[in-house]
């Protein structure tokens, strides 16, 4: 089954995040990805491979735009490296998209361990 994928990552968690996609890009170049603009300029250029829509930069309204793809319900997993030890001028806009997971119980990892764990579990094999 082809899942829809939401990556996301501040700017000081771009590298783990690059670095995770790079490891697992065959398991997940068949879904389709979306990334938040800065994060999908990154990843694209680590991962040249792998075929990435990007919406807006998420302090200018990235993060709302993949709550809204939550909401519509065409995301099916987010990874979501976030920052927890910087200030963010979108902190409201990262606990809405956060919590939109929580709502639409869209599994969301917001670490490599728990990222890693989503492979484990098989959520991007196909079949
Ligand atoms: P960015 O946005 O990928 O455009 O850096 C991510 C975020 O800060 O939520």
């Amino acid at each position: 089954m082809t899942r829809h994928i939401a990556l996301i990552a501040h700017d000081k968690t771009k590298p783990a995040l690059a670095d995770w996609v790079a490891a697992h890009q065959a398991a997940l170049g068949p879904h389709r990805l979306v990334a938040t603009g800065t994060t999908g300029a990154v990843l694209m250029d680590r991962c040249p491979g792998l075929s990435i829509d990007r919406v807006n930069s998420g302090p200018l309204g990235g993060d709302q735009q993949i709550g809204a793809l939550i909401a519509e319900g065409k995301v099916d997993v987010v990874v979501f490296f976030i920052d927890p030890l910087s200030p963010m001028p979108h902190d409201v806009d990262v606990k809405a998209l956060t919590r939109l997971c929580v709502v639409y119980d869209v599994p969301l990892a917001m670490s490599a361990a728990t990222a890693d764990a989503f492979v484990a579990a098989g959520l991007f094999a196909r079949g």
